[in-house]
This record gives structure tokens, C-alpha cells and sequence, in this order.
């Protein structure tokens, strides 16, 4: 028997609403969730799919998010906008916050949101992605919890603390990118520990701190950040400006605040918007061609750009539904049990 089953984004939808308003989600939040799990199945599966349902479910069974929390916008300044999600997830803090960060961006030419005090399982591509749909360039960052030691220390100290950036292109889909500062992610070492199959070099090092390749060793020590020093400095200010700079947590007080538990990481993100044509004032038209100039150049080499894979897992998913492992759905289904 085939060990998928095939079914339409509109399937999928109506089965991830299920399982949410079955576990008990507030009803504010249960499309903001669905989304962003659809979103991920349909731009190519994987990690931040429908396999998330698992964590927001455990997230929720061990009570670290409030599933009622009703997000509540502040304006702190004319181009700062805070929402406080209220231990809430974070989906729904930036559908509430997004008009407003659009709106200072386009009056100011930059602005910031914060969303404070949210329960963080999701990608942050689609958050780039919707500033970028509105011609605006976006950053996004968040702490998560500290399982990254800095490059040369020893125990865990960063979070895997991704960062996501989007560019507008008339016409076309932004260009973004969305990937954590860590040499890899957490559930790739746990597949390898799975697989009985050692890490490649630089992934991680064992509780003493020395360099391992063992996945058991790996996951009692710390990960490494991706390009030494450098990853380090990155994922530390992402620590810095996701967390106190916003008045939030880091990756270190969202881990000890899970008391071992395994839920999703707690605290801060940070969105920046800012407006190209604010910049660019009469050279938009020429400034923006040079860009795509760039995209182009970056593919006649034969490189490609990131997200081009997943714009493509997107129109194949639209016009032909997804194929979501069996075991999954079960898994999923099980849940609600
Ligand atoms: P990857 O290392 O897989 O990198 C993903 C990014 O790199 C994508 O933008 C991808 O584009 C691009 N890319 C991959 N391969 C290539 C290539 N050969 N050429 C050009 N571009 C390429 O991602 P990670 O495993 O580091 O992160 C995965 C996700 O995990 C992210 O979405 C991140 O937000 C999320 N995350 C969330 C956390 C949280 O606490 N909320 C914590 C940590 C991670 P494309 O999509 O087109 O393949």
C-alpha cells in the first residue's frame, strides 16, 4: 500500500482546523496556526509542515501557551509597534501587528514590531514573505531555546535563532531566505541519531566540549553555530535585539522557563519593515532593475536563489494537492485521542 495520502490544500486545511479546535485552541488563533501549518506543507513539506501540529499539540497538553490569548496591539512610537500575544502563539501576534508595522513603514520609511511574550513553533519565511508582498523589505528574528554553545565555548548558551529576510521584485515572488544560525537543526540530529548514522564535522560538541560526530553526544552537549565565529556573532545579536532590546527573554531564560518539559521556546520576535522607495526616491525604477540584475546573474551561473525551490513546491501543491505520510496523519489523529 502507498504509505501517503493525497490530499487537497483545502483537505488539509479543513484537517488541520479539526485537530486544532480538537485539542482545544481558542478560535482567534486556530486559523493563524492553520495557515502557517499549511503554508509549510504546501511550500514543500518537511519540518515546519504538518508535522508541527505535534509540537503545538505537546505545546499545549503541557500548558506553555495560553490557546486563548487575545493579542493586544501597543503603539510606542511612530515607527515602533509592540503586540503583547499574551503567552499566546506567535502567528496570530503578527497577523494582529502587521498593518500597523506596514503602515509606520510607508509613513517613516522604516519600522519595527515587536511580538512579546509568544509560544514560537513556526518558520519565519512567511512573516518576510507578507512584508516583502507589500513592496516592503523585511527581517525577521527570534531567540528559541539555548541548545548552541558560542563558537569556541563549551555548553549551550544561543538558541537555534533563526533569521528570515525578503525582498520585493515587482512582479515576481519576493526573494527570501529563512534559515537558523545553527550549523543544523535540532531534529536533523535527532533523524541521524535515528538512522544510527554519525554528524558531519562542526555540527556539534560533546559535554566536555570536545568536537563529536555522535548524535547521543551531540545532544548532551551543545550544537555549534554555522560559520564559526561568525554564526556566533549573528545568532548573539539575534539574542540581543529579539530579546532584551525588546524588552524580552533569551534563548537561556526560554529554556530554563521550560523546566525540561520539551515545549516550544517562549519570548520575543522582532520585524523590521522598511520601505525601498523611501531610500530610493527618484532611482527606484533603476535601482530595483539593478537588483533583479543580481537575481539574474546569481542564476545564469547555476546557483539558485533561495525560496525558487519552494515557490515550486507552492504551484505544484495548488494545482495538485500534497501526498502526507500515513504514519503522520495517524500520528496526528492519535492526538485527539
Ligand atoms: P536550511 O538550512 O534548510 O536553509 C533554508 C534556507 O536556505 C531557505 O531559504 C532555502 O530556500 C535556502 N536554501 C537551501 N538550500 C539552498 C541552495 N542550495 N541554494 C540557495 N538557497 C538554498 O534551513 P534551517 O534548517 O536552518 O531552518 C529551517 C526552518 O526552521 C526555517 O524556516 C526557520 O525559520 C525555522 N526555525 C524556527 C525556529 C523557531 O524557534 N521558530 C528555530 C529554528 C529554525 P528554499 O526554501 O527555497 O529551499
Amino acid at each position: 500500500m502507498d504509505d501517503t495520502q493525497h490530499l487537497s490544500l483545502a483537505e488539509l486545511g479543513d484537517f488541520i482546523t479539526r485537530v486544532l479546535t480538537g485539542l482545544g485552541l481558542g478560535d482567534a488563533h486556530v486559523p493563524a496556526v492553520r495557515d502557517t501549518i499549511l503554508a509549510g506543507e504546501r511550500d514543500g513539506g518537511g519540518s515546519h509542515g504538518l508535522y508541527r501540529l505535534i509540537m503545538v499539540a505537546r505545546t499545549m497538553r503541557l500548558g506553555k501557551v495560553n490557546p486563548h490569548a487575545v493579542p493586544v496591539v501597543r503603539d510606542i512610537a511612530p515607527a515602533l509597534v509592540r503586540v503583547e500575544a499574551g503567552g499566546g502563539f506567535a502567528p496570530l501576534a503578527f497577523r494582529t501587528g502587521l498593518p500597523a508595522l506596514v503602515e509606520k513603514a510607508r509613513a517613516n520609511g522604516i519600522a519595527a514590531l515587536a511580538l512579546n511574550d509568544c509560544a514560537h513553533f513556526a518558520a519565519l519565511w512567511p512573516e518576510v514573505e507578507a512584508v516583502a508582498r507589500e513592496g516592503l523589505v523585511g527581517l525577521a528574528c527570534t531567540p528559541s531555546h539555548a541548545w548552541v554553545a558560542p563558537a569556541g565555548g563549551r555548553k549551550p548558551l544561543f538558541g537555534t535563532n533563526p533569521l528570515a529576510f525578503g525582498w520585493p521584485r515587482p512582479g515576481k515572488d519576493p526573494f527570501v531566505f529563512d534559515f537558523a544560525t545553527s550549523a543544523s537543526s535540532r531534529g536533523d540530529i535527532e533523524l541521524h541519531r535515528r538512522a544510527g548514522k554519525p554528524l558531519p564535522e562542526n555540527w556539534g560538541i560533546d559535554a566536555e566540549g570536545n568536537p563529536a560526530t555522535s548524535p547521543e553526544a551531540v545532544l548532551a552537549g551543545a550544537m555549534l553555530p554555522f560559520g564559526g565565529h561568525k554564526g556566533s556573532a549573528i545568532s548573539a545579536m539575534i539574542e540581543l535585539i529579539a530579546g532584551p532590546m525588546i524588552g524580552d527573554m533569551t534563548s537561556a531564560e526560554s529554556l530554563a522557563k521550560d523546566e525540561g518539559k520539551g515545549a516550544a521556546p517562549l519570548g520575543g520576535e522582532l520585524i523590521l519593515a522598511i520601505d525601498p522607495a523611501r531610500f530610493q526616491g527618484d532611482r527606484a525604477a533603476g535601482r530595483m532593475q539593478a537588483a533583479e540584475a543580481m537575481f539574474q546573474a546569481i542564476t545564469d551561473q547555476g546557483a539558485r536563489l533561495p525560496s525558487l525551490r519552494r515557490y515550486a513546491a507552492r504551484r505544484r501543491s495548488e494545482a495538485g494537492g500534497v501526498r502526507v505520510s500515513r504514519a503522520l496523519l495517524a500520528d496526528i489523529e492519535a492526538l485527539l485521542a
